[in-house]
């Protein structure tokens, strides 16, 4: 949902890089091409960032749910 801000396995700081790896991206590099680039080498931190799906933007657009007061 939230890129992790530290790499489980290595505690190396991700959340740092996650937007430009987002914007690398729309630039038309490829995603190892970015993580080359923002200097992601252990295999721990690159499947952290190949895995995560971003889903906060998703979750923001939904409607909350209504509230029901005086209503039964
Ligand atoms: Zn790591």
């Amino acid at each position: 949902m939230i890129i992790p801000i530290l790499c489980f396995s290595c505690s190396s700081t991700l959340a740092d890089k996650w937007r430009t790896y987002e914007r690398l991206q729309k630039e038309g590099r490829t995603k190892c091409e970015a993580l080359d680039l923002l200097n992601v080498r252990r295999y721990c931190c690159r499947n952290n960032m190949l895995s995560h799906v971003d889903l906060i933007e998703t979750l923001l657009k939904q409607q909350p749910a209504t509230i029901r007061k005086g209503q039964e």
